[in-house]
């Protein structure tokens, strides 16, 4: 499609905070057009089919209690594949199961004789979780705030259940090791896992965004347009300039801070999944398993095929291993990380093909204390808007939220409609 020279609004990004932005604004009758600078849309949300293999840019999850999900698709229509509420947590030659209290009430009693931390431990959790899951979410983000880390041990939890549950994954969540994340991301964080399940589409995480974009009218969807600046009134594409009353700059959150100045460059943090082709599933059971013996390349690894069964040829698993940050891969780290997922599993990887290493090195802003209510500014003056995970809370639900908040901003200052609640 041709590049107009006018509209009312250009949305920068088609990520799904950008995608989110475009579906309100079509609501509307206001005229406006995406620019999306990569060859498909998704941004961060996109699956490789390679060999009968689906491979999600990065191990991400679906979780159903987003409230932005519902809001611009169909559920039933991803036709997930949900994993078992609860992880399991290798440590000490065992395999340790720890539930959901909240999803598997049945299961409590047999959460509460599990070998993961102390019983107060256990019962401490589950109070956390519960409070995350049942106060409103503005009580959440009222409370006093302080890192990932202090938290967890204002909640009176000990070392050892931070060390081997905690921290295994929560950093896998976070992308942040440290724990320095603010515990208001954590309670919201918290709250949707205790509300929501977890899964993937069945085709993979990238229906996702193909879902948010399908009622879009297409030729409003520009791809391969990149944008090399902009200013009040004015975005230049590699196709030529655009007059328009508003921007949307919906990109990734470095390029944000390139294009809008006046925008805090926020630091990101980097993620590594690696995948593996097996001939037989290690375990039979859609869970996430943590390492609880704290040996620090993985943080969390699944059995993505065994949840669905459409992401691996027929007769194959796939498995995947997430590592908290980005490293030059080496024949001694596949050695290392064979050996882990070895143990972790508790079966040989010999026969295990490295199907790929997925580093992403921006996988999501950081997002230190303080963070208040996680709402970020969104306009910024003389019609520019900046939307995108790292205006709400870094994840699939604070990319939606983000976009769809700021097309209420971008409306209300030219005079529009504000477009229907629900996308
Ligand atoms: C490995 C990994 C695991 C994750 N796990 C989870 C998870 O389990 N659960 C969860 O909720 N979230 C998870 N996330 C986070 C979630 O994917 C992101 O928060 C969300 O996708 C961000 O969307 P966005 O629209 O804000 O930004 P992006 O997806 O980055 O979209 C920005 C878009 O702007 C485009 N763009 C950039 N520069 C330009 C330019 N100059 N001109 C035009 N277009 C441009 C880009 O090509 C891109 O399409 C994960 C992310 C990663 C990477």
């Amino acid at each position: 499609m041709e590049q107009p020279v006018e509209v009312d609004v250009v949305i920068v990004g088609g990520g799904l905070a950008g995608l989110a932005a475009a579906r309100r604004l079509d609501r509307t009758g206001v005229d406006w057009l995406l620019v999306e600078g990569s060859d498909r849309l998704g941004g961060r949300v996109v699956t490789d089919v390679v060999d009968g293999w689906h491979l999600d840019r990065g191990f991400q999850v679906l979780n159903t209690s987003y409230p932005r999900v519902p809001a611009l698709v169909d559920i039933d229509a991803l036709d997930m594949r949900y994993f078992t509420p609860g992880v399991l947590v290798r440590r000490g030659g065992k395999l340790h199961r720890l539930e959901n209290p909240l999803r598997e009430p049945q299961t409590v009693v047999q959460t509460l004789g599990s070998g993961v931390g102390s019983l107060a431990d256990r019962l401490k959790f589950a109070a956390l979780a519960t409070r995350c899951a049942t106060y409103p979410p503005a009580r959440l983000l009222d409370a006093p705030e302080m890192t990932t880390q202090e938290a967890l041990r204002k909640a009176g939890l000990s070392h050892r259940m931070i060390e081997e549950v905690l921290r295994p994954f929560l950093s896998g969540v976070f992308g942040d090791r440290s724990l320095d994340t603010s515990s208001h991301v954590l309670a919201m964080v918290l709250r949707s896992f205790a509300r929501g399940r977890i899964g993937v589409p069945a085709s993979g995480m990238g229906t996702l965004p193909a879902a948010v974009a399908g009622p879009l009218p297409y030729p409003q969807l520009l791809i391969n347009a990149r944008v090399l600046s902009l200013g009040p009134g004015m975005v230049v594409t590699e196709g030529g300039e655009i007059r328009c009353r508003a921007i949307v700059v919906a990109t990734d959150p470095v390029t944000a801070s390139e294009l809008l100045p006046g925008l805090p460059r926020p630091d990101m943090h980097g993620l590594t999944t690696y995948y593996f082709g097996a001939p037989h599933a290690p375990i039979g059971e859609p869970t996430l398993l943590l390492d609880g013996d704290r040996r620090e390349i993985v943080a969390n690894t699944i059995v993505m095929s065994n949840a669905a069964p459409e992401y691996a040829p027929a007769g194959k698993s796939l498995i995947a291993a997430s590592a908290v940050g980005v490293a030059a891969p080496s024949g001694a780290s596949e050695a290392v990380l064979r050996v882990e997922l070895a143990r972790i599993y508790g079966v040989p990887t010999d026969d295990w093909e490295l199907l790929s290493i997925v580093p992403i090195p921006h996988a999501l802003p950081s997002a230190p204390a303080p963070q208040h209510r996680l709402r970020k500014p969104v306009a910024l003056g003389d019609g520019l808007y900046v939307a995108g995970d790292h205006r709400d809370s870094p994840s699939i639900q604070g990319a939606l939220a983000s976009g769809w908040r700021t097309a209420g901003a971008v409306l209300a200052d030219l005079g529009a409609p504000a477009g229907a609640s629900r996308g």
